[in-house]
């Protein structure tokens, strides 16, 4: 069990945890913004979170980053934000008025790196979406905030594209595999959220050479860095933006919470969790 912490300290909580980069960037954020704070692991059984929650404050902790599997849990056991509900789980907790407060910040995480290294994408009417698992539920909330008009929604299981579709309304559209051909020449941003294009993970095979001039390209897989897919997109003189982005960019407002100040995502930070996932 951790002992309470004399100043503030925030932890990552997962089952299992141990390969989370949130400490590198955390930690970055303390030592440069000079606040005396910590940020631990704790790795959390399934069957023993509700109770490191419901202690969390005593354990002296301002709050917290929540990963597979407790996501879903933390929702339960908090008061969720709209982002956190539409999104159906948490990963940043922190108390407010004597309450535990969530929210999901992979909705911020997406948009802020994309307005970050492709300004103006939002420009698109339309966007292609690879993938509708938990992470699509994200990048969907963030673009229908974003205001894009149609989201062609494209996934393996079509069930599970039309599940999210249903929840979020008419402008997202689901489609199968075979339909992507047809949709890239009209899509101003492709997304991929599949797992597919990651180290051990079967190659994503798309066309980017059918998507129309000026679209922009993200990649929420960042092992390896450049995708396949990024690789293709700036080959082909595409704006991209890749998925150590997003989760630079998702850290901030947890930090925010916690230790009152709002840090920036840098180079010198980039390049600190770029040498550790390389070195792995
Ligand atoms: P999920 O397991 O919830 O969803 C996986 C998705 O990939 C589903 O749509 C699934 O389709 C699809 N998929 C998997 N294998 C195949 C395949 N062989 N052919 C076609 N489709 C396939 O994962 P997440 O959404 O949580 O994560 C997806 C990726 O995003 C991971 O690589 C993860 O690391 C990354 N990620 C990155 C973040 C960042 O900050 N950069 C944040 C969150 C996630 P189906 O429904 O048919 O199974």
């Amino acid at each position: 069990m951790t002992s309470p912490h004399k100043t503030r300290a925030a932890c990552l909580i997962g089952w299992p945890a141990a390969h989370s980069r949130s400490p590198i960037i955390h930690r970055y954020w303390l030592r440069t913004l000079g606040i005396e704070g910590g940020y631990v692991i704790e790795a959390v059984p399934p069957d023993e979170f509700k109770d490191f929650i419901f202690r969390l404050s005593l354990r002296g902790f301002v709050g917290a980053n929540v990963t597979i599997p407790h996501k879903e849990q933390a929702l339960a056991l908090s008061q969720p934000d709209a982002r956190a509900r539409a999104v159906g789980a948490a990963n940043t907790l922190w108390f407010e008025d004597g309450e535990l407060r969530s929210t999901n910040t992979d909705v911020e995480g997406f948009i802020n790196n994309l307005d970050a290294c492709a300004p103006g994408w939002d420009q698109a009417s339309d966007a292609l979406v690879l993938g509708a698992g938990g992470s699509a539920r994200a990048v969907v909330f963030g673009l229908r905030e974003r205001g894009i008009a149609r989201i062609h929604l494209v996934n393996r299981t079509i069930d599970r594209a039309r599940a999210l579709a249903g929840e979020f309304g008419a402008s997202v559209l689901p489609a199968t595999w075979d339909a992507v051909p047809a949709l890239l020449p009209r899509a101003g941003l492709l997304v991929n959220t599949t797992s597919l294009g990651m180290h051990g993970q079967l190659p994503l095979e798309v066309d980017v050479g059918a998507l129309p001039q000026g679209a922009v390209v993200t990649d929420l897989v960042y092992v390896p860095l450049v995708t396949p897919l990024l690789a293709a997109a700036q080959a082909r003189g595409l704006k991209t933006a890749d998925g150590l982005g997003m989760l630079l960019h998702q850290a901030v407002r947890g930090f925010q919470l916690w230790f009152g100040e709002r840090p920036h995502v840098t180079a010198e930070l980039r390049a600190l969790v770029e040498a550790d996932l390389t070195k792995t």
